[in-house]
């Protein structure tokens, strides 16, 4: 079959460079992998374009973090091009198609509700499944370039782009918001928001990273949708949550969520109560800025530490022994799975973190032998520094714990005090007499 692309309307083709000379995509820097799946739908018979972020990201100057491509190819059709494609997605089915490397997340254009019912849900139509608060829970009715294009969530993310041709089709005015760099909701942005509230996220995740402002009736209609959250699958929030804080931008969500009262939605923080989350997302900021490794269960430790010490008893200046510790780890995690559900092993590594600190403040020979020893030590070490930054405890202790990972094991332990904890199975007792330096150590290690 020939290549035979989808006729748009006139005034929705936009030849590059001409009209878009100062913003033009600069073909350099799509995807070589991402142009070979366009050329395979195309060879194949199918229209198919680049879409949503990545032109976005290109038009604003930004480097994509992904390539999407939209084809009218069915999923199944799109399986049958290439030889390594996965098919996902529940609330609408996805290729993923691998070529080399990467992986290029293929979606068959789709047509949203029926413009036509003037707004009621068409829970009769096959394919489409509302519920009764107007969230959209399935939409996987198939439908043409232009019907794909607004059933889209903001302008900008429905721009089309041809590499082939060099043309950009824009049937929302995308590229009016792009020269004014800002997010406007297609549609009716109270209905739009309703009918998907991660929309309110995704606004606010985009705007933080790229520096747009939100269009005047978007952002009006963020408090009388908000509350909807609630109703959005747990475990969707928490893929949220992680394009949220893990995308290098982490600092900058946090800030616009608390703009629109968010972060106290979302994660029952109180202003109050934020400097360790602050501290942890601009940490978290910094090392994937330097491609270092980073992990959701260390923000989730900054977010609901403030929760978790709100559970613990008043410890009348002694720490509350494991067992209360644990009661109150739990009741922390599970305020915030109400909203977001917390993978097991990530609400694992957050109760370690938490479990150390107290043998990282109160240091003897067993705790902090332990301490080292203990495979979440870097992680709750760098938690420990946050709560240093925070002002909680006194910056002579993160320093003795920098300091200490430097020096042999024996050498760190022979300063300190031998303490019985009974609670602990296997200890290693060391008989020790308390020198004047173990002594003025023990006193720092009270503080
Ligand atoms: P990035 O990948 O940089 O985070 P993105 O806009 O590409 O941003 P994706 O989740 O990859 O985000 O989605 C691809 C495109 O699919 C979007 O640009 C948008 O056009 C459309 N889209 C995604 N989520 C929604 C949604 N909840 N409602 C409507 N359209 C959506
Ligand atoms: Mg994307």
């Amino acid at each position: 079959m020939a290549y035979n692309p989808h006729i748009a309307p006139l005034d929705a083709l936009i030849l590059l460079p001409q009209r878009l000379a100062a913003t033009a995509i600069d073909a350099a820097c799509v995807s070589a992998n991402a142009i070979a799946v366009v050329r395979g739908l195309r060879t194949a018979g199918f229209d198919a374009y680049l879409v949503g972020g990545c032109v976005r990201d290109l038009l604003l100057g930004a480097t994509p973090k992904d390539f999407d491509v939209a084809t009218e190819a069915t999923p199944e059709q799109v399986r049958e091009v290439f030889p390594r494609v996965r098919l996902v997605g529940r609330r609408f089915r996805i290729a993923h198609v691998r070529m080399r490397r990467e992986v290029i997340e293929v979606s068959t254009f789709r047509r949203a509700l029926d413009e036509d019912a003037g707004g009621r849900a068409l829970n009769g139509h096959a394919g489409t499944r509302v519920s009764a608060q107007g969230i959209l829970l399935r939409d996987n009715v198939y439908g043409t370039i232009d019907e794909d294009a607004f059933r889209r969530d903001f302008t900008i993310n429905a721009l089309y782009y041809d590499p082939d041709r060099e043309v950009l089709l824009d049937y929302c005015d995308g590229r009016r918001d792009i020269a004014a760099r800002q997010l406007r909701l297609i549609g009716d942005p109270v209905r739009r928001f309703r009918e998907d509230p991660v929309r309110i996220l995704r606004a606010i995740r985009l705007a933080a990273k790229l520096d747009l402002a939100l269009h005047p009736q978007t952002e009006a209609a963020i408090a009388p949708t908000r509350e909807m959250l609630a109703e959005i699958p747990p475990a969707r929030l928490f893929d949220e949550f992680t394009k949220m804080f893990l995308g290098g931008h982490g600092a900058a969500t946090f800030e616009w969520l608390g703009r629109y009262g968010l972060v106290q939605a979302l994660f029952g923080l109180p202003k109050g109560g934020r400097a360790v989350a602050e501290l942890a997302l601009a940490n978290t900021d910094k090392r994937l800025a330097q491609d270092k490794p980073v992990t959701p269960g260390f923000l989730l430790a900054a977010f609901l530490w403030h929760a978790y010490c709100a559970h613990l008893p008043p410890g009348n200046g002694r720490q509350p022994n494991e067992d209360v510790r644990e009661q109150a780890a739990t009741a922390a995690l599970a305020g915030l799975r109400a909203n977001i559900a917390v993978p097991r092993r990530h609400s694992l590594f957050v109760r370690d973190v938490w479990r150390l600190q107290p043998g990282l403040e109160n240091r003897n020979a067993d705790s902090v032998a332990a301490a080292l020893g203990d495979r979440r030590f870097r992680a709750a070490y760098d938690f420990l520094l946050l709560r240093v930054a925070a002002g909680e405890v006194p910056a002579a202790l993160g320093d003795w714990w920098t300091e200490a990972q430097t020096m042999p094991l024996e050498d760190v332990v022979g300063q300190l005090p031998t303490v019985r904890a009974p609670r602990r199975r296997s200890r290693r007792r060391r008989r020790r007499s308390r020198t004047a330096a173990g002594a003025s150590e023990a006193a720092v290690a009270n503080v």
